[in-house]
């Protein structure tokens, strides 16, 4: 019987840049397979493709050979514009909010920019930061104004207002203490275990490695 828990399927993936040498591959024959209800780690040394990696599977590069199967279809059949805007939410390590809007505001633009249809986009956002642990009193906040931590726990918030079943994130704790490191990872394991999402985090962090439920490693090609 088919596992229907299966949303993600790396098959015999490379990738070589296109200014790369002949034999250069950012990543070769990669085969990993994700289930919805886990939080994976991609554990690999700098410079052993992790960013590359989230870049195929959020349909931003091609592959070069082999495929990424999202619930079953071919990201290379697949309206990637939709797939990026309802499917998947990316969090990165350096944030990447915008610091002199408001973290409301943050998380309200994301929804502008997939189209989502909420009345009251406000309320929604703040029942998002809520959920990652952020005060009321934040909404308003700049967010240059909010500690690492913070804005780490604003774009996972913002990651969610689409409510994706699949989320990405590029070494989300790289900037972070070990103390809030926790806390971020409790979120990650909370939306995996509580709301059956898939979350996958590409770390070099033993700490994170094991707190999760299953570590892929990443070989280092050169
Ligand atoms: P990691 O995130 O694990 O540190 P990357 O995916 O960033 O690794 O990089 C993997 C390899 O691909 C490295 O050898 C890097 O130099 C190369 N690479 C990354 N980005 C580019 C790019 N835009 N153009 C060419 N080569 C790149
Ligand atoms: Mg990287």
């Amino acid at each position: 019987m088919a596992n229907n828990k299966i949303i993600l399927e790396v098959k015999n993936a490379s990738y070589r840049y296109s200014d790369a040498d002949e034999d250069d591959y950012a990543l070769k024959n990669i085969n990993f397979t994700f289930e919805k209800g886990k939080v994976y780690a991609i554990k690999g040394r700098s410079g052993s493709g992790k960013t590359t990696l989230l870049s195929l599977i959020s349909g931003l590069e091609k592959c070069s050979e082999g495929d990424i199967l999202f619930e079953g279809k071919s990201l290379k059949e697949m309206n990637l514009d939709k797939y990026r805007n309802s499917d998947i939410g990316i969090v990165f390590q350096s944030y990447n909010l915008l610091p002199f809007m408001t973290a409301s505001e943050n998380i309200i633009l994301s929804m502008d920019v997939s189209g989502l249809k909420v009345k009251d986009k406000k309320a929604k956002a703040l029942e998002l930061m809520k959920k990652v642990g952020l005060k009321k009193s934040y909404i308003d906040r700049k967010v240059l104004r909010l500690s690492g931590g913070e804005q780490q726990r604003v774009a996972i918030a913002r990651s969610l207002s689409y409510n994706p079943t699949l989320i990405l994130a590029d070494e989300p704790t790289g900037n972070l203490d070990k103390q809030t490191e926790n806390e971020i990872l409790a979120i990650f394991k909370s939306l995996a275990h509580d709301e059956d999402k898939c979350v996958i985090i590409v770390t070099h962090s033993a700490n994170v490695c094991n707190a999760v439920d299953k570590v892929y490693d990443l070989p280092k090609n050169k």
